[in-house]
């Protein structure tokens, strides 16, 4: 059978896990070069049992601000019909926006807006529940327990319903994807419908969950801080300051080479800085608190994990040619 749901996870071959396509990023870009793309598998059971591909598209590129905005995610591979089981096959062979015919206009509304994105995050869980120095443990940054909703949890024998299972996710760069492409692809009426929900926060606006940084405030609720900057290496380590300020104060965001040692993707990290040449600044988005610096001249953001941390390359510098810089204005 074809597909109909938008697919969202997939199971990694090489790396014998489910995974989203942000972490299979991840995964990606952890690798020393010459890296080798992965081989995705459907994360129904039925279907991996035939051997069902599912293609994973533009994770091997990093995330960058580009003007034609194209995520990446997973699809069907044309080549493969999927078990009558599989998660991402409805039961009445109908896409997902077929109107359930309780729903409000207002739900209506949302779904549709849902179906744009490649990857909607319906609950965000930003507990850290494992260490973070997992090192000798398979990839442990997207993991089943923040998304365990897979098809082989339910028995195969239960009623499936049309309803969509909500996505969850404790990946804060899956969620700073999915809210890139919102920002990128829907108009303002349709971004200000999505909403997320937060343990112990409840639910919330998407757009209000994210807040650029001349805007945050000292003392409020924690949310996602962004904002566009510059970083100075320090070793493994880096400090990150923002353009913007904050009531006329500089706000940097500092990780130690310590941090850096102990976190399992920091190549990843590394390998994103280290373009700092060729961009014109990164945008970095961290879940944390803000600071007054002891000398009250500066404000940090403090992150309690790197986990909490996710990093674009902003757009790469002008071109030096004369000529071309006169046709881009
Ligand atoms: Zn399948």
């Amino acid at each position: 059978m074809k597909t109909s749901k938008t697919i969202t996870r997939a199971f990694c071959v090489e790396l014998q896990q489910e995974v989203s396509i942000v972490a299979a990023r991840r995964e990606f870009f952890s690798q020393e070069p010459p890296r080798a793309r992965f081989s995705f598998l459907c994360s129904s059971e039925a279907c991996r049992a035939l051997g069902v591909k599912i293609t994973g598209v533009r994770y091997d590129v990093k995330p960058q601000e580009h003007p034609t905005f194209v995520a990446a995610h997973f699809r069907a591979n044309p080549n493969y019909e999927h078990h009558a089981d599989c998660e991402w096959v409805d039961d009445a062979q109908s896409p997902d926006d077929q109107p359930d015919p309780a729903e409000t206009e207002a739900q209506s509304a949302l779904r549709k807006v849902k179906r744009k994105l490649d990857d909607y995050i319906d609950v965000f869980d930003p507990a850290l529940k494992e260490s973070a120095k997992a090192a000798p443990v398979p990839i442990k940054s997207d993991t089943p327990v923040s998304e365990p909703l897979t098809p082989s949890a339910v028995a195969s024998d239960a009623p499936r319903t049309t309803k969509t299972t909500p996505t969850r996710t404790n990946n804060l760069e899956r969620l700073v994807d999915s809210f890139r492409q919102a920002q990128a692809q829907l108009s303002k009426e349709e971004f200000a419908l999505l909403t997320l929900r937060v343990p112990g926060q409840g639910e919330v606006s998407l757009r209000s969950y994210f807040r650029h940084i001349k805007f945050a405030q000292p003392g409020e609720e924690r949310r996602v801080l962004y904002g566009g900057g510059l970083v100075e290496r320090y070793g493994t380590g880096f400090k990150f300051k923002f353009f913007d300020r904050l009531q006329g104060k500089l706000v940097t965001l500092y990780v130690s080479p310590a941090q850096m040692q102990a976190y399992r993707s920091s190549r990843y990290i590394s390998e994103l800085l280290s373009h700092a040449d060729e961009v014109r600044f990164f945008t970095v988005f961290a879940l944390g608190t803000l600071a007054l610096s002891p000398s009250g001249k500066s404000v940090s953001v403090h992150i309690e994990d790197l986990r909490h941390l996710a990093i674009v390359l902003g757009p790469a510098k002008e071109p030096t040619d004369p000529q071309t810089a006169a046709v881009a204005g």
